[in-house]
């Protein structure tokens, strides 16, 4: 497929930017399109291998409880790091190239330390750099708050800060290169049957990336559809087509769509059950109105029906907010009338995801029934018109994953 823009975006994550070797690769990848293209390039990468982790790990030796602030400042270091590196290799080959922050890359954020959310992006200062003939190579994951303060963008935001600047930029084109070929039918490196899908619509991808494909963060994907931002997801090892992501209006060459396209799962989730709370109206406002309120997402939600004027709700959420989470029902004690409540960490969720499942009966009852010929239990249920999710044990959730690739008939 052949795409002339005048600016072209490339993402490497952490795992291709790993060490001075790699970034010497990537270097010479990133020359190799500067040349063979009429087009700017614009570089976005993450920190260096587990870098951020690392850098998690070392915070807790520090403080349990770190504010939100201090550790987006601390996380914000790991690109810095990989932007001033792949910059200096990139001029060494001798070609002109500028490093710039989230801040100098003009990405504004709101203030949700730890999650934020890019407001807007004043490109002056990228064009001015692109203009003068230069590769400019920003740092992604991080951006800076209308009070001048940083901020990070969740988990595998580097994929949205090139999302974000490829529909800043109107490079309708941004290419994520990563360590495996493209998106595949589940996690390759889970399920060695694990296909490459050559094209994906937005919708697909939203609910493949909210449900776990860990490949493309979630807000890239809302980002590229937004703005209809072609997106080619590809190895940074090899030169290998990798899967397109694009608008669904051209009819894919696929006549007629497979009914399951991907298997996800997520095993990032913990169960909270709340129970013995009383069943009048405005229990479940009050509720997720303060989760809201400390900016937790909550996932799946389940209330069963109410016996004696008393019911149960399940939800569940991200594990890095359990202890937030924890804090909130302790505080709903004064005005919300409830008996218990516990957290459950041990658990995952399973998902399909097809838009072809819009027009086939029967496919969540394919699913459970190919859960139960493994005796997995179901503990909670969530659908949307392209997606079913189970929440399951977590020590069960291989043997979930492969029987559906293999139950759909998605293996190789
Ligand atoms: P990067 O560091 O390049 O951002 P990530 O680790 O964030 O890379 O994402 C790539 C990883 O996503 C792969 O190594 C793979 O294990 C995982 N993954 C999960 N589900 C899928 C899927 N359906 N297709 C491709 N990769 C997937
Ligand atoms: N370095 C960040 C992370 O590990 C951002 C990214 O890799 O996209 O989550
Ligand atoms: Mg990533």
């Amino acid at each position: 497929m052949k795409l002339k823009k005048e600016i072209i975006v490339m993402k490497f994550g952490g795992s291709s930017v790993a060490d001075a070797a790699k970034i010497e690769r990537v270097a010479e990848r990133v020359i190799r399109v500067k040349n063979t293209s009429s087009s700017s390039v614009v570089v976005v990468v993450s920190a260096m291998g587990d870098t951020t982790d690392e850098l998690i790990e070392l915070s807790g030796k520090v403080s349990e409880e770190p504010s939100r602030r201090e550790m987006d400042m601390l996380l914000s270091t790991g690109e810095q790091v990989s932007i001033a590196l792949l910059a200096m290799a990139i001029q060494k080959k001798g070609f002109g190239c500028i490093s710039l922050t989230g801040n100098q890359a003009g990405i504004i954020t709101d203030d949700v330390y730890s999650n934020a959310k890019i407001l807007t992006i004043v490109t002056g200062r990228v064009l001015k750099e692109l203009k003068s003939g230069k590769i400019v190579v920003v740092a992604g994951f991080q951006g800076v708050t209308q009070a001048g303060d940083i901020a990070t963008l969740g988990r595998g935001g580097s994929d949205t800060t090139a999302v974000a600047l490829a529909a800043a930029l109107n490079a309708d084109y941004c290419e994520i290169y990563t360590d495996v070929d493209g998106v595949y039918t589940t996690d390759p490196n889970m399920v060695e049957g694990a296909k490459k899908i050559v094209k994906l619509c937005y919708d697909e991808m939203l609910e493949l990336a909210s449900s776990g494909a860990k490949v493309l963060h979630l807000r890239a994907v809302e980002f590229a559809k937004k703005h209809n931002v072609v997106l080619h997801v590809r190895s940074s090892f090899n030169d290998n087509e990798g899967t397109w992501v694009m608008d669904d209006n051209k009819k894919t060459d696929r006549m007629e769509r497979p009914v399951v396209t991907g298997v996800t799962y997520d095993t990032n989730e913990a169960k909270i059950t709340i129970l013995g709370l009383e069943d009048i109206p405005g229990i479940a406002a009050r509720l997720f109105g303060a989760f809201a309120e400390e900016n937790i997402n909550v996932d799946l939600i389940v209330q069963n029906v109410s016996e004696g004027g008393v019911a149960a709700i399940s939800l569940t959420v991200k594990n890095e907010d359990i202890a937030v989470a924890r804090k909130v029902i302790e505080n709903l004690k004064s005005t919300v009338k409830f008996s218990s409540f516990n957290i459950d960490p041990d658990v995952a969720k399973v998902s399909i995801v097809g838009a072809g499942m819009q027009s086939h009966p029967g496919v969540a009852a394919a699913m459970f029934d190919i859960l139960a010929r493994e005796d997995i239990n179901i503990e909670m249920i969530s659908t949307s018109p392209i997606r079913i999710s189970c929440v399951i044990r977590k020590e069960k959730v291989k043997l979930a994953v492969k029987a559906l690739h293999k139950g759909f008939e998605l293996e190789k």
